[in-house]
Protein backbone atom coordinates (compact mmCIF):
# COMPACT_ATOMS: atom_id res chain seq x y z
CA UNK A 1 0.00 0.00 0.00
CA UNK A 2 2.74 2.47 1.15
CA UNK A 3 5.25 1.45 -0.93
CA UNK A 4 6.23 -0.91 -3.87
CA UNK A 5 9.61 -2.75 -5.86
CA UNK A 6 10.04 0.74 -7.86
CA UNK A 7 9.10 3.29 -4.64
CA UNK A 8 11.89 6.37 -4.55
CA UNK A 9 12.03 8.46 -1.27
CA UNK A 10 14.32 11.04 -0.18
CA UNK A 11 17.10 10.92 3.03
CA UNK A 12 19.68 13.33 3.86
CA UNK A 13 20.04 14.24 0.19
CA UNK A 14 19.96 10.66 -1.57
CA UNK A 15 16.95 9.68 -3.11
CA UNK A 16 16.87 5.30 -2.25
CA UNK A 17 14.32 2.86 -3.12
CA UNK A 18 11.76 2.84 -0.23
CA UNK A 19 12.36 -0.90 0.26
CA UNK A 20 16.13 -0.10 0.66
CA UNK A 21 15.77 3.20 2.91
CA UNK A 22 16.91 2.59 5.84
CA UNK A 23 16.19 4.08 9.82
CA UNK A 24 18.29 3.25 12.42
CA UNK A 25 17.09 1.12 16.01
CA UNK A 26 19.25 2.91 17.79
CA UNK A 27 17.21 6.56 18.01
CA UNK A 28 15.34 8.14 20.37
CA UNK A 29 11.92 8.22 17.81
CA UNK A 30 12.09 4.06 18.37
CA UNK A 31 12.56 3.88 22.05
CA UNK A 32 10.85 7.54 23.07
CA UNK A 33 8.85 8.81 20.04
CA UNK A 34 11.23 11.93 19.42
CA UNK A 35 10.77 12.82 15.74
CA UNK A 36 8.34 15.05 14.52
CA UNK A 37 6.39 14.71 11.03
CA UNK A 38 3.98 16.42 8.43
CA UNK A 39 0.95 15.26 6.56
CA UNK A 40 0.52 17.11 3.43
CA UNK A 41 -1.42 16.41 -0.24
CA UNK A 42 -0.68 17.07 -3.37
CA UNK A 43 -4.01 17.37 -5.64
CA UNK A 44 -3.74 16.29 -9.31
CA UNK A 45 -5.00 19.63 -11.67
CA UNK A 46 -4.54 21.13 -15.31
CA UNK A 47 -0.59 22.16 -14.37
CA UNK A 48 0.48 18.94 -12.31
CA UNK A 49 0.35 18.48 -8.91
CA UNK A 50 -0.22 21.00 -6.13
CA UNK A 51 0.88 20.47 -3.22
CA UNK A 52 -1.82 22.22 -0.92
CA UNK A 53 -0.61 24.97 1.38
CA UNK A 54 3.19 23.48 1.52
CA UNK A 55 4.31 26.68 2.94
CA UNK A 56 1.91 26.43 6.29
CA UNK A 57 3.17 22.75 6.60
CA UNK A 58 7.00 23.21 6.34
CA UNK A 59 6.59 25.75 8.44
CA UNK A 60 5.03 23.63 10.65
CA UNK A 61 7.20 20.97 10.34
CA UNK A 62 9.85 23.28 11.29
CA UNK A 63 8.07 24.76 14.15
CA UNK A 64 7.44 20.91 15.83
CA UNK A 65 11.00 20.73 14.71
CA UNK A 66 12.10 23.91 16.94
CA UNK A 67 9.85 22.27 19.64
CA UNK A 68 12.04 18.89 20.27
CA UNK A 69 15.17 21.10 20.00
CA UNK A 70 15.86 19.30 16.21
CA UNK A 71 17.82 21.22 13.75
CA UNK A 72 16.39 20.16 10.50
CA UNK A 73 19.08 21.97 8.26
CA UNK A 74 16.84 22.51 5.02
CA UNK A 75 14.35 25.90 4.05
CA UNK A 76 10.70 25.55 3.66
CA UNK A 77 11.37 26.93 0.21
CA UNK A 78 14.21 23.53 -0.10
CA UNK A 79 11.48 21.28 1.61
CA UNK A 80 9.08 22.22 -0.92
CA UNK A 81 11.03 21.93 -4.01
CA UNK A 82 12.27 18.56 -2.85
CA UNK A 83 8.25 17.12 -2.21
CA UNK A 84 8.09 18.23 -5.86
CA UNK A 85 10.57 16.08 -6.96
CA UNK A 86 9.77 13.10 -4.91
CA UNK A 87 6.34 13.66 -6.32
CA UNK A 88 8.01 13.58 -9.90
CA UNK A 89 10.00 10.80 -9.40
CA UNK A 90 7.25 8.50 -8.52
CA UNK A 91 5.03 9.63 -11.14
CA UNK A 92 2.34 10.53 -8.49
CA UNK A 93 -0.13 13.25 -8.77
CA UNK A 94 -2.95 12.80 -6.24
CA UNK A 95 -0.66 11.98 -3.14
CA UNK A 96 0.26 11.92 0.62
CA UNK A 97 3.15 13.32 1.49
CA UNK A 98 5.17 12.17 4.57
CA UNK A 99 7.96 14.04 6.12
CA UNK A 100 9.86 12.81 9.13
CA UNK A 101 12.23 14.22 11.14
CA UNK A 102 14.38 11.95 13.38
CA UNK A 103 17.34 12.34 15.77
CA UNK A 104 20.89 10.97 15.05
CA UNK A 105 22.09 7.98 16.95
CA UNK A 106 21.46 8.55 21.03
CA UNK A 107 19.55 6.25 23.54
CA UNK A 108 19.80 8.71 26.80
CA UNK A 109 17.44 11.24 27.48
CA UNK A 110 19.51 14.31 26.31
CA UNK A 111 18.21 16.10 23.48
CA UNK A 112 19.84 15.12 19.82
CA UNK A 113 20.15 18.21 17.98
CA UNK A 114 21.19 16.51 14.82
CA UNK A 115 18.78 14.72 12.86
CA UNK A 116 17.59 13.06 9.32
CA UNK A 117 15.25 14.22 6.87
CA UNK A 118 13.27 11.29 5.21
CA UNK A 119 10.24 11.90 2.81
CA UNK A 120 7.68 9.56 1.60
CA UNK A 121 4.45 9.65 -0.53
CA UNK A 122 1.83 7.04 -1.50
CA UNK A 123 -1.58 7.02 -2.80
CA UNK A 124 -3.78 7.82 0.19
CA UNK A 125 -6.96 8.47 -1.59
CA UNK A 126 -9.41 7.69 1.55
CA UNK A 127 -8.41 7.43 4.76
CA UNK A 128 -12.26 6.79 6.52
CA UNK A 129 -14.53 4.07 3.84
CA UNK A 130 -16.83 6.57 2.13
CA UNK A 131 -20.35 7.68 4.32
CA UNK A 132 -21.09 9.71 8.00
CA UNK A 133 -18.69 9.08 10.95
CA UNK A 134 -19.77 7.61 14.30
CA UNK A 135 -18.37 8.90 16.53
CA UNK A 136 -17.36 7.62 20.52
CA UNK A 137 -16.65 10.60 23.19
CA UNK A 138 -13.35 8.35 24.54
CA UNK A 139 -12.59 8.48 27.94
CA UNK A 140 -9.06 9.13 26.83
CA UNK A 141 -7.79 12.89 27.09
CA UNK A 142 -6.12 15.00 24.62
CA UNK A 143 -2.26 15.44 26.26
CA UNK A 144 -2.23 18.21 28.78
CA UNK A 145 -0.69 21.46 27.66
CA UNK A 146 1.99 21.32 30.22
CA UNK A 147 2.78 18.49 29.88
CA UNK A 148 4.30 18.65 25.27
CA UNK A 149 3.69 20.99 22.93
CA UNK A 150 0.10 20.10 21.90
CA UNK A 151 0.44 22.29 18.67
CA UNK A 152 3.17 20.70 17.39
CA UNK A 153 3.23 17.06 15.37
CA UNK A 154 5.93 15.46 17.36
CA UNK A 155 5.62 11.14 16.99
CA UNK A 156 4.85 10.83 20.44
CA UNK A 157 1.85 12.62 20.75
CA UNK A 158 0.12 10.39 18.68
CA UNK A 159 0.19 6.84 21.03
CA UNK A 160 -2.62 9.23 22.61
CA UNK A 161 -4.77 9.21 19.33
CA UNK A 162 -3.73 5.56 18.79
CA UNK A 163 -5.37 4.16 22.27
CA UNK A 164 -8.14 6.48 21.90
CA UNK A 165 -8.69 5.43 18.30
CA UNK A 166 -8.51 1.95 18.98
CA UNK A 167 -10.96 2.43 22.09
CA UNK A 168 -13.57 3.55 19.82
CA UNK A 169 -13.20 1.17 17.30
CA UNK A 170 -13.57 -1.89 19.65
CA UNK A 171 -16.66 -0.36 20.70
CA UNK A 172 -17.93 -0.70 17.35
CA UNK A 173 -17.37 3.60 15.95
CA UNK A 174 -15.33 4.55 13.34
CA UNK A 175 -12.97 7.20 15.32
CA UNK A 176 -12.88 9.00 18.60
CA UNK A 177 -13.37 12.98 19.77
CA UNK A 178 -11.11 13.56 22.29
CA UNK A 179 -12.19 16.18 25.35
CA UNK A 180 -8.96 17.99 27.08
CA UNK A 181 -8.31 18.07 30.73
CA UNK A 182 -11.11 20.32 31.53
CA UNK A 183 -14.12 18.08 29.95
CA UNK A 184 -14.13 20.53 26.73
CA UNK A 185 -14.14 19.06 23.40
CA UNK A 186 -10.52 19.17 21.60
CA UNK A 187 -10.65 17.03 18.37
CA UNK A 188 -10.60 13.40 17.15
CA UNK A 189 -7.70 11.43 16.76
CA UNK A 190 -5.90 12.82 14.15
CA UNK A 191 -8.41 15.68 12.64
CA UNK A 192 -10.51 18.76 13.79
CA UNK A 193 -14.14 19.15 15.45
CA UNK A 194 -16.64 21.50 13.69
CA UNK A 195 -19.99 21.67 15.05
CA UNK A 196 -23.05 23.11 13.19
CA UNK A 197 -25.80 24.98 15.90
CA UNK A 198 -28.26 27.71 14.59
CA UNK A 199 -26.67 28.45 11.79
CA UNK A 200 -23.11 29.27 13.49
CA UNK A 201 -19.92 26.87 13.13
CA UNK A 202 -18.37 25.96 16.14
CA UNK A 203 -14.82 24.65 16.94
CA UNK A 204 -12.57 24.33 19.62
CA UNK A 205 -9.61 27.34 19.52
CA UNK A 206 -6.06 26.56 20.05
CA UNK A 207 -5.01 25.73 23.27
CA UNK A 208 -5.39 21.71 23.28
CA UNK A 209 -5.73 20.96 19.81
CA UNK A 210 -3.18 21.02 17.04
CA UNK A 211 -4.23 23.67 15.04
CA UNK A 212 -5.28 22.29 11.65
CA UNK A 213 -4.26 23.69 8.36
CA UNK A 214 -7.32 22.33 6.98
CA UNK A 215 -9.43 23.94 9.74
CA UNK A 216 -7.54 27.34 8.54
CA UNK A 217 -8.44 26.52 4.88
CA UNK A 218 -12.38 25.76 5.88
CA UNK A 219 -12.64 28.91 7.92
CA UNK A 220 -11.44 31.20 4.90
CA UNK A 221 -14.17 29.00 2.88
CA UNK A 222 -17.29 29.77 5.73
CA UNK A 223 -15.86 33.45 5.19
CA UNK A 224 -16.00 33.40 1.98
CA UNK A 225 -19.73 31.65 2.35
CA UNK A 226 -20.84 34.41 5.24
CA UNK A 227 -20.67 31.78 7.75
CA UNK A 228 -20.03 32.43 11.47
CA UNK A 229 -17.36 30.79 12.79
CA UNK A 230 -16.81 30.68 16.55
CA UNK A 231 -13.56 29.36 18.00
CA UNK A 232 -15.02 28.59 21.86
CA UNK A 233 -15.06 25.84 24.20
CA UNK A 234 -18.07 23.68 24.31
CA UNK A 235 -18.36 20.29 26.24
CA UNK A 236 -20.25 17.16 24.62
CA UNK A 237 -23.60 18.10 25.62
CA UNK A 238 -23.04 21.01 23.60
CA UNK A 239 -23.42 18.40 20.65
CA UNK A 240 -26.72 16.92 21.22
CA UNK A 241 -29.86 18.73 19.34
CA UNK A 242 -27.15 20.25 16.91
CA UNK A 243 -27.59 20.50 13.38
CA UNK A 244 -24.99 18.77 12.09
CA UNK A 245 -20.95 18.30 12.51
CA UNK A 246 -17.62 17.49 10.88
CA UNK A 247 -13.82 16.54 10.81
CA UNK A 248 -11.39 18.60 8.98
CA UNK A 249 -7.39 17.62 8.13
CA UNK A 250 -5.09 16.86 5.61
CA UNK A 251 -5.90 12.70 5.94
CA UNK A 252 -9.73 13.23 6.48
CA UNK A 253 -10.14 16.58 4.41
CA UNK A 254 -13.84 17.77 5.02
CA UNK A 255 -15.50 14.59 7.07
CA UNK A 256 -19.01 14.34 7.17
CA UNK A 257 -20.30 13.04 11.06
CA UNK A 258 -23.50 11.15 11.45
CA UNK A 259 -23.55 10.65 15.39
CA UNK A 260 -21.60 11.08 18.18
CA UNK A 261 -22.79 8.75 20.78
CA UNK A 262 -25.38 7.05 19.04
CA UNK A 263 -26.71 10.93 18.83
CA UNK A 264 -28.14 11.85 15.07
CA UNK A 265 -27.94 15.49 14.08
CA UNK A 266 -30.73 17.61 13.54
CA UNK A 267 -30.39 18.42 9.68
CA UNK A 268 -29.25 16.11 7.15
CA UNK A 269 -25.49 15.96 5.86
CA UNK A 270 -26.74 17.58 2.45
CA UNK A 271 -28.47 20.38 4.13
CA UNK A 272 -25.62 21.26 6.55
CA UNK A 273 -22.84 24.01 6.32
CA UNK A 274 -20.28 21.26 6.17
CA UNK A 275 -21.96 19.40 3.04
CA UNK A 276 -21.28 22.87 0.99
CA UNK A 277 -17.78 23.30 2.77
CA UNK A 278 -16.94 19.96 1.48
CA UNK A 279 -17.99 20.65 -1.97
CA UNK A 280 -16.14 23.42 -1.97
CA UNK A 281 -12.81 22.03 -0.54
CA UNK A 282 -12.63 19.55 -3.34
CA UNK A 283 -12.95 22.13 -5.87
CA UNK A 284 -10.59 24.58 -4.34
CA UNK A 285 -7.62 21.64 -4.24
CA UNK A 286 -7.13 21.33 -8.14
CA UNK A 287 -8.05 25.05 -8.81
CA UNK A 288 -4.37 26.31 -9.85
CA UNK A 289 -5.25 30.03 -9.10
CA UNK A 290 -6.38 30.17 -5.31
CA UNK A 291 -4.75 27.70 -4.86
CA UNK A 292 -1.54 27.80 -3.79
CA UNK A 293 -0.45 30.66 -4.47
CA UNK A 294 1.37 30.54 -1.02
CA UNK A 295 2.64 26.79 -2.23
CA UNK A 296 5.52 26.86 -4.47
CA UNK A 297 8.58 28.53 -3.72
CA UNK A 298 9.43 31.45 -5.75
N1 LIG B 1 -5.44 17.22 14.90
C1 LIG B 1 -4.57 16.20 14.91
C2 LIG B 1 -4.27 15.51 16.20
C3 LIG B 1 -3.96 15.78 13.71
O1 LIG B 1 -3.11 14.75 13.71
C4 LIG B 1 -4.29 16.43 12.50
C5 LIG B 1 -3.67 15.98 11.22
N2 LIG B 1 -2.45 16.63 10.98
C6 LIG B 1 -5.20 17.51 12.55
C7 LIG B 1 -5.75 17.87 13.76
C8 LIG B 1 -5.55 18.26 11.31
O2 LIG B 1 -4.45 19.04 10.88
P1 LIG B 1 -4.21 19.37 9.35
O3 LIG B 1 -5.48 19.94 8.83
O4 LIG B 1 -3.11 20.37 9.39
O5 LIG B 1 -3.84 18.11 8.68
Amino acid sequence: MYYDDNTVTYLDGQWPLAKASMGGLYQQSFHYGNAVFEGIRAYATDQGPKILRAQEHYERLLYSAQTMHLEVGLSVAELIDLSYELLARNGLQDAYIRPLVYPTERLGLQAESRSHVFLCAWDWSQYFAAGELRMKVSPYCRPDPNSCHVDAKVSGHYVNSILAMKEAQVAGYDDALLLDQKGFVAEASGANFFLQQDGVLYTPPEGNILPGITRSVVMELAAANGIRVVQKHFTPDAIRGAEGAFLTGTAVEVQAIGTVNDEPFSRPWAETHGALLQRQFKQLVREEKINFKKTKAA
